[in-house]
C-alpha cells in the first residue's frame, strides 16, 4: 500500500477539518464565551500544527522507517496516539466551558434586560444611575447628573379599548421611540409598568427643558399604528437635575417623581422640571 499517500491524504484531510474549525471559532462575532472559544482555537492550531509537522517528518525521512518499531520514525508513531488521546478530554473540557460561559452571559443579558421592550430593566436602572450618581456626586465640577421619569398618558385605555397584547405593542412602540431620541450619553431604561426612565449624564440645568421636551415630543410626533389602527400616543416627563442636597440617587428620583405628577396634573403630554 501507499502509506505515504494515505499519511499525507489523512494530514490533509485533517488539517481542512482544523483550519475550518478554527476560522468558525475565530471569526464568531458574539462573544459567547469568548475566553474558551480562543481555548479552543489554540487547541486547534496545536493539533494543525502536529499534523503538519508530523507528515513533512514522515515525508522527509522516507516513509518506511516509520512503521518499523525501532526505525528512526519510531517516536512519531508513539507520539500520534499520544496526541490523538488527548484531545477529546482536552477538546469535551473546553467545548463544556464554552457552553457554560455562553449559558451565563444568556442569564445576565435576561437578569438585567425588559424581556418586553429590550430596554435594560429597573435593576439595570439602578445599578447604572447610581454609578452615575456617585460619579457626579464625586467631581463637583461637572455635576450634570439627571434623570427623567417618562410616564404614557391614558396607558390604561389603549389596554381596556384594544386589549392587553395591544398595549404591550404600545408599550414596546414608546420604548423604541426613546431609545432613539436618547443620544450616546442617555441610557432609557423600563422601570416598570408604563414608566421609563432615562437617565442623563452631563446634563446642565439649563438644557433640561429641551431634553425634556426632545423625549416627548419624538413620542408625540410619531403615533402608535398596528394595521388600521392610528393611536395618538403621548407620554408626561419628570425631570430632575442633581441637587447639592441629594445625598442619594432615590432622592433625585423621587424629586422627579413628584415634577411628574405636577405635568400629569397641568394636563399632560408636558415636561416638568423639579425645583
Ligand atoms: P396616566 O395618564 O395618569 O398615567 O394614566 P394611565 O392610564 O397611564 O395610568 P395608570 O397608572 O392608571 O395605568 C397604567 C396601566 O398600565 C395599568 C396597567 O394595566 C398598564 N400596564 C402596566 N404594565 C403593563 C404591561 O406590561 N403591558 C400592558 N399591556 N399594560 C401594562
Ligand atoms: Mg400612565
Ligand atoms: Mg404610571
Amino acid at each position: 500500500a501507499d502509506v505515504g499517500g494515505r499519511i499525507l491524504t489523512v494530514s490533509v484531510v485533517w488539517s481542512v477539518l482544523l483550519v475550518a474549525c478554527i476560522v468558525v471559532l475565530v471569526s464568531q462575532e458574539r462573544r459567547d464565551g469568548a475566553r474558551s472559544r480562543r481555548v479552543m482555537a489554540g487547541l486547534f492550531t496545536a493539533v494543525a500544527v502536529f499534523v503538519l509537522f508530523r507528515a513533512g517528518y514522515f515525508l522527509a525521512i522516507g516513509v518506511n522507517p516509520a512503521f518499523s518499531v525501532f526505525g528512526a520514525g519510531a517516536w512519531m508513531n508513539i507520539a500520534t496516539p499520544m496526541v490523538a488521546a488527548t484531545l477529546p478530554v482536552i477538546g469535551t473540557t473546553a467545548f463544556l466551558l464554552m457552553c457554560s460561559e455562553r449559558i451565563r452571559r444568556q442569564w445576565e443579558r435576561a437578569a438585567s434586560t425588559d424581556y418586553l421592550t429590550g430596554l435594560p430593566n429597573r435593576r439595570t436602572l439602578v445599578e447604572m444611575g447610581q454609578q452615575r450618581f456617585e460619579r457626579a456626586r464625586a467631581s463637583a465640577a461637572t455635576g450634570g447628573f439627571a434623570l427623567a421619569i417618562v410616564d404614557i398618558d391614558h396607558f390604561k385605555r389603549i389596554n381596556d379599548e384594544h386589549g392587553h397584547e395591544m398595549g404591550d405593542v404600545a408599550l414596546k412602540h414608546v420604548a423604541g421611540r426613546l431609545q432613539s431620541a436618547c443620544r450616546e450619553a442617555e441610557l432609557p431604561a423600563r422601570q416598570g409598568g408604563e414608566e421609563f426612565v432615562v437617565l442623563f449624564d452631563n446634563l446642565q440645568p439649563n438644557d433640561a427643558p429641551a431634553a425634556g421636551e426632545r423625549l416627548r415630543h419624538s413620542v408625540a410626533q410619531a403615533p402608535f399604528t398596528a394595521g388600521d389602527l392610528v393611536l395618538p400616543l403621548t407620554v408626561s416627563i419628570g425631570l430632575a437635575v442633581l441637587r447639592a442636597d441629594d445625598t442619594q440617587f432615590d432622592s433625585v428620583l423621587r424629586r422627579a417623581d413628584e415634577a411628574l405628577y405636577v405635568a400629569k396634573a397641568a394636563g399632560r403630554n408636558r415636561v416638568e422640571i423639579a425645583p
